[in-house]
């Protein structure tokens, strides 16, 4: 059976990464999102296992010593990292994988799996960002104005992903995701043909 594909898409709060992603899942049943762990405390509505996995931090640090971590990093005062058997085992069951995370995190996927496809969801400028930031609601002009901060040092690596795609209509973000997944689905070195047998 064909691997499945790891997925990392990484991109600024507010950039509409959720919005254009749960739109791509609809046209791939066979695409999973990783649950990360964290030592983050639960937002209202989210629960443990389904949006994260949520630890203190010797169980995170524990994941850590026992290298059962894909990748980790430290992200506004908490662990975030990607559990690697989930994942593992998606892939080896023919499912790619989504892998939704920050910069660092980002970076040493792509150093430990040269197969993983990494995508960056780019806002179309610093305005439109700070716009859809306050246009939330639930955002203190302070925090939205830290998040536009933290978002220029994020987009400073976008061009260390494969890709960039830029969120200005969610309807044009998810044709360029397709796209992506489409082409690489037909990568010459995953697609191992053999013609010759049927001689
Ligand atoms: P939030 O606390 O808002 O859910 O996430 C904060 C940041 O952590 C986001 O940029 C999110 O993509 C990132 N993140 C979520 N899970 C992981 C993970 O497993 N590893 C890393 N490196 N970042 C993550």
């Amino acid at each position: 059976m064909k691997e499945g594909r790891i997925l990392i898409v990484s991109g600024p709060s507010g950039v509409g990464k959720g919005t254009v992603l749960k739109e791509v899942m609809k046209n791939h049943p066979n695409m999973r999102f990783s649950v990360s762990a964290t030592t983050r405390a639960p937002r209202p509505g989210e629960i443990d296992g389904v949006h994260y996995r949520f630890l203190d931090k010797p169980c995170f640090e524990d994941l850590i010593a026992r290298d059962a971590l894909l990748e980790y990093a430290g992200y506004a005062d908490n662990y975030y990292g990607t559990p690697a058997e989930p994942v593992l085992e998606s892939i080896a069951k023919g499912e790619s994988v989504i892998l939704e995370i920050e910069v660092k995190g980002a970076l040493q996927v792509m150093s430990r799996r040269k197969d993983a496809i990494s995508i960056f969801i780019a806002p179309p400028s610093y305005a439109e960002l700070r716009r859809r930031l306050y246009a939330r609601g639930d955002t203190a002009p302070e925090v939205a104005e830290k998040r536009l901060k933290i978002a220029v040092e994020e987009c400073s690596h976008a061009h260390e992903y494969q890709y960039i795609v830029v969120n200005d209509t969610v309807e044009q973000a998810v044709k360029e995701f397709e796209a992506i997944l489409l082409a690489e689905s037909c990568r010459s070195e995953y697609n191992p043909i053999n013609l010759k047998e049927e001689l």
